[in-house]
């Protein structure tokens, strides 16, 4: 069913997005896709399916649910969890072949006691906590990492990290990367003189694949880098590379009217108009995620090919919109951002939002239609 909203996905950007990342990583080095926020706003289901289809070793997710839909979608590549299950969801990790990050010791007991009194293995990744202090054993609980390689009830199929800063420039956060990175080959190395093989490690996010290039762990593990989604100090840079944004949001137009020079249009007369005017009632509003900063801030959306400004203010599932000068009637697509006219860069400057906000924040229930 069509919705008054759509989100166009470009699976051809897609694609050669993750072409061009392979070139800039080690012939033996793993992809692993992380999709969390409903596939960065690309839907969960289908960014999965053509990250199988064009051959990523490995999905990640932030929580089971999201791992048992992609199961029920039919998806048959490994998953790995990196957020925390419940305990009384371990026994989806078994159910659903579900690879769960290792958080701190404890945890890794708890899986491991849940996984022997099922008589099964619980596969993990062992996070690493190298300054992040979010989740992961610290980089310097030796012991503790190492013993739980040996757990019954575990296997251990990989080890990782996260960075704090990698999207950075500035010296003290370089210099804080590269402790990252000291921190983490410490425990790598410390493992393999203790004669224990940390099979996958991954550290490394879209913003230090532009950052550092490939450090040379095993895999990758990053997300924006294949929606051609980048941080605005990583900008010029990815687009230099080829790197492309895939998501187009395009809205409908609901009404026609004329309105009289000194009417009002919307909620607290917030718009007065100066002269006679043709506008159009948009059927979205902040519903599907559109800020109210957005209009405030003087945005506009394109009719037909020309950028018009909203007249007051965004309302909950609906806005309007100034089309004097434009040749449009009722359900005509309007783009809200992803053209070059307005892309999701210059979208976000005037929402005030991060990329990664924009994309966690479109509504889940708005269509993805894959384009070539
Ligand atoms: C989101 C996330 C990633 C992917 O980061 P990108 O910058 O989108 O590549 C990797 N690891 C963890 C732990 C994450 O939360």
């Amino acid at each position: 069913m069509l919705d008054n909203a759509t989100l166009y996905i470009n699976e051809t950007k897609i694609k050669e997005n993750t072409r061009i990342l392979r070139t800039n990583l080690n012939d033996e080095s793993k992809i692993i896709a992380v999709i969390k926020a409903n596939g960065y706003g690309c839907d969960l289901v289908q960014s999965a399916l053509l990250c199988e289809r064009m051959g990523i070793d490995v999905l990640a997710v932030l929580s089971i649910d999201q791992a048992i839909e992609l199961r029920k979608a039919g998806v048959k590549a490994p998953i790995l969890l990196l957020g925390v299950t419940l305990h009384s969801n371990f026994k989806y990790l078994l159910e659903y072949d579900v690879i769960q990050a290792a958080v701190n010791y404890q945890y890794a007991l708890d899986l491991a006691e849940f996984a022997k009194g099922q008589r099964k293995n619980i596969k993990v990744h062992i996070k690493v906590d190298t300054g992040l202090n979010r989740l992961g054993l610290k980089y310097h609980e030796l012991d503790h990492i190492q013993s739980i390689f040996s757990m019954e009830g575990l296997d251990v199929e990989g080890i990782y990290s996260h960075f704090v800063a990698s999207q950075s420039y500035d010296k003290d956060d370089l210099d804080f990367s590269k402790l990252q990175i000291e921190r983490f080959n410490a425990v790598l190395d410390h493992l393999i003189i203790s004669g224990i093989n940390p099979r996958m490690t991954h550290m490394q996010n879209t913003p230090s694949i532009l950052n550092f290039g490939d450090l040379g762990y095993s895999a990758v593990r990053c997300g924006m880098v294949l929606f051609g989604l980048f941080h605005p100090s990583q900008l010029e840079e990815s687009k230099s590379m080829g790197y492309e944004s895939v998501i187009e949001m395009r809205l409908r137009i609901a009404m026609i009217k004329e309105i009289k020079e000194g009417e009002y249009v919307g909620y607290g007369r917030e718009f007065q108009a100066k002269k006679d005017m043709t506008i159009a009632t948009i059927s979205s509003g902040y519903v599907d995620g559109i800020m109210k900063t957005f209009t405030k801030s003087g945005g506009q959306v394109i009719v037909n090919g020309t950028k018009c400004s909203i007249l007051g203010d965004i309302a909950m599932s609906q806005f309007m919109v100034d089309v004097t000068d434009v040749v449009c009637k009722p359900e005509d697509e309007v783009v809200l951002f992803g053209t070059d006219d307005q892309t999701i860069y210059d979208y976000i400057k005037h929402t005030g939002q991060t990329i990664n906000e924009l994309i966690s924040h479109i509504r889940y229930s708005i269509p993805r239609i894959y384009v070539k």
